[in-house]
């Protein structure tokens, strides 16, 4: 439990929240503010701060949970696809500093689905990807 957390009052009941499921380590709820229809948040009951702060084993339980909502979105929602989102960081658009994953499904019909990303793909150049590639390999290796 983290002071002035409002994603652990959430778990402790102290704030409202619309469950969708739950298990010893880990809790979905809606969004309050959904990007698409059945927009929800999946996190840790544990509080984590953010991606690189997480255990393995709540990392875990809510990328299951997360699984597990997003084929009940395609299925009863009747979403076209499922878009997982975590934000990092506050540059990174993280806003709640308790680890969430955003399962946030998509569909076809526009008027059921606002989420856009910043992110207008653009061919990057085969050097650049190629050395990034390569730090990235030697440091995590
Ligand atoms: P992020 O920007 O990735 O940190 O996302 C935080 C998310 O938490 C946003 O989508 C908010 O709409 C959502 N959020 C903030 N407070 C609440 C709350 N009390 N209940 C449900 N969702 C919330
Ligand atoms: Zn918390």
């Amino acid at each position: 439990m983290s002071k002035q957390c409002v994603f652990c009052d959430i778990v402790a009941g102290d704030s409202p929240s619309v469950t969708v499921a739950e298990d010893d380590t880990s809790l979905a709820f809606m969004d309050i503010n959904p990007a698409s229809d059945g927009h929800l948040l999946v996190i840790p009951k544990r509080h984590s701060t953010d991606l690189l702060d997480i255990p393995a084993e709540d990392l875990t339980a809510v990328t299951l949970s997360a699984q597990r909502i997003a084929e009940v979105a395609v299925r009863e929602l009747g979403a076209d696809g499922v878009n997982l989102l975590n934000c990092c960081g506050a540059d990174a658009w993280q806003t709640v500093f308790h680890f969430h994953l955003h399962v946030i499904p998509w569909y076809v019909d526009k008027t059921r689905d606002r989420l856009t990303l910043p992110w207008a793909p653009t061919r990057g150049r085969m050097d650049t990807i190629a050395e990034l590639g390569a730090r990235l390999s030697a440091a995590a290796n």
